[in-house]
């Protein structure tokens, strides 16, 4: 058996970078948003049901007219879930496929969205990474050479880290430095292998 774990958190709490340190142990890890963003572009199954949806102006050359789409579904909660339905599967199938490729007890599958997407409900862990609002904002200006508006929008577009805890069976820490996350993503993994008896 394999088991699951699906590894969330807000913008800028560090879920990548703890993601990393996983790697690190030797856990595989999918990283559904970057897998998402190349679904979009290249998958021509989801790219003519995207197009039916939205109209020729959402590609581009470059592949999905992500400005186009962020325009559509701004205050149009139809569009958003239309846009869901074609992504959410197929990155689900993805998923699928990549974990026949791996060899080990223990998946990570990484996703900004996990909780929201209804995708934790496949997990047979969850984990949070959790940091204090200030950080997550000094963290990804710094990162993203963004504004704090522009930051702070994002993030009252997600949910609180509050509902995420409440879906979560472990919380990772990040508010001190790196070698400090490391460690407690050392200290989950061993509570991981606990709960899974391995
Ligand atoms: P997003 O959802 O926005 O992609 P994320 O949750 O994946 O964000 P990361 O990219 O891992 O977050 O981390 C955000 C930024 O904070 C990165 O620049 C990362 O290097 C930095 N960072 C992460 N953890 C720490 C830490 N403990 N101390 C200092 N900087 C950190």
């Amino acid at each position: 058996q394999t088991f699951i774990v699906g590894i969330t958190g807000g913008i800028g709490s560090g879920k990548s970078t703890a993601a990393h340190f996983f790697e690190e142990l030797g856990i595989p890890v999918y990283n559904s948003d970057t897998r998402a963003k190349v679904i979009q572009n290249e998958d021509e199954t989801v790219k003519s049901k995207v197009i039916q949806v939205f109209g020729d102006e959402a590609y581009t050359k470059e592949g999905l007219n992500r400005a186009f789409i962020a325009k559509q579904i701004f205050n149009n909660k139809e569009k958003l879930n239309a846009l869901n339905k074609i992504v959410h599967p197929a990155v689900f199938l993805d998923f699928e496929n990549w974990k026949k490729e791996q060899n080990s007890k223990i998946l990570i599958k990484e996703a900004a969205i996990l909780i929201e997407s209804g995708s934790y409900k496949d997990c047979d862990a969850v984990v949070s990474v959790v940091v204090d609002l200030d950080k997550r904002i000094e963290r990804t200006i710094a990162r993203d050479q963004s504004t704090k508006e522009e930051v702070l929008k994002r993030i009252n577009n997600q949910i609180s880290d509050e509902e995420r805890i409440a879906k979560s069976d472990f919380i990772i820490d990040n508010n001190a430095d790196l070698k400090h996350l490391k460690n407690e993503v050392e200290k989950t993994y061993f509570q991981l292998k606990e709960k899974f008896s391995l």
